[in-house]
């Protein structure tokens, strides 16, 4: 029998990590998929990393059926990006909040429709992706629960051309729920090589990127370790005490002085701001 080929963007981290599992127990064909973004190349490394763990682990499992193909890399100077691409994003872009990511991913999605990308469910109010998704009519299930943008009058071209062409197969499960998913196939082990933190701090989960924060608030910072619990109650702390140093401390902890993007050398207050941090994580022993 002809197995079913799904295709999907594999980056390592948790969400997309649960959809090759999920995908590992059928007998399907699976291609994984990863992006070399020139602007991710620190986590680059961790995450490769965490790809050959994670099918090691997968290939050892009885319940593996699905034939695993070799993982595609794709660099950026690989993807053309059309000016059709580039028009529709800029066009959503006047209009709302997106990440720079999307343009590589959707000029990819745009040869290779169908692709599977790992948006989950939101826990309460939708994020930016499903703020655009949903203002063009929000997703479609099918019945093996893949969503998908649909369009039947063309009045959303722009948002289509972008967001069109992935398949949303985690979109209506949140972390949660996947994570309880993972606990019933006694899967716990796989998500400890997960790759997580968009920017490890000293080789360890930084706490603070906006991955790490969204595994904490789901009660799933367990995995992320000690120290970037600790490093994540020093935010919510200084957050309360002192809202700039909080900020200055997240930029640092993340290695981006975003407050500060464009002024060039780091001026005198900040190096004073980023010692009062040191001096704060070296009190909690969190460094
Ligand atoms: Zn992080």
């Amino acid at each position: 029998m002809l197995r079913k080929k799904y295709r999907l963007f594999w980056t390592g981290g948790f969400d997309s990590t649960f959809r090759l599992a999920e995908l590992s127990r059928r007998n399907v064909k699976i291609q994984p998929v990863y992006l070399v973004f020139n602007d991710r190349r620190d986590v680059t490394p961790l995450e490769l990393a965490a790809h050959g763990k994670i099918l090691q682990w997968l290939k050892k499992r009885p319940e593996t059926q699905a034939m695993i193909q070799p993982v595609r890399y794709v660099t950026e100077n690989q993807i053309i990006v059309s000016n059709e691409v580039e028009h529709a994003l800029a066009w959503i872009r006047q209009r709302y909040a997106v990440p720079q990511c999307d343009r590589l991913l959707a000029a990819y999605a745009e040869k290779s429709k169908g692709i599977e990308v790992g948006l989950e469910k939101p826990y309460d109010k939708p994020g930016r992706t499903f703020i655009v998704l949903n203002a063009a009519g929000g997703l479609h299930f099918d019945e093996e629960g893949i969503g998908r943008l649909e369009d039947p009058n063309h009045e959303h071209p722009q948002i289509m051309k972008i967001h069109g062409n992935y398949g949303y197969s985690i979109a209506n499960r949140t972390e949660v729920e996947m994570w309880e998913q993972l606990q019933e196939w006694g899967y716990q082990d796989l998500v400890k090589l997960t790759q997580t933190c968009e920017h490890p701090y000293h080789g360890t989960p930084c706490g603070c990127c906006t991955n790490c924060f969204v595994k904490i608030h789901s009660a799933m910072g367990w995995y992320l370790g000690d120290k970037a619990q600790r490093r994540h109650a020093i935010l919510l702390e200084l957050r309360e005490k002192d809202p700039e140093l909080a900020s200055v401390y997240r930029a640092y902890m993340t290695g981006r002085f975003a407050p500060l993007k464009g002024t060039g050398a780091i001026p005198i207050q900040l190096s004073e701001k980023i010692a009062q941090c040191n001096r704060f994580l070296a009190a909690r022993n969190a460094l």
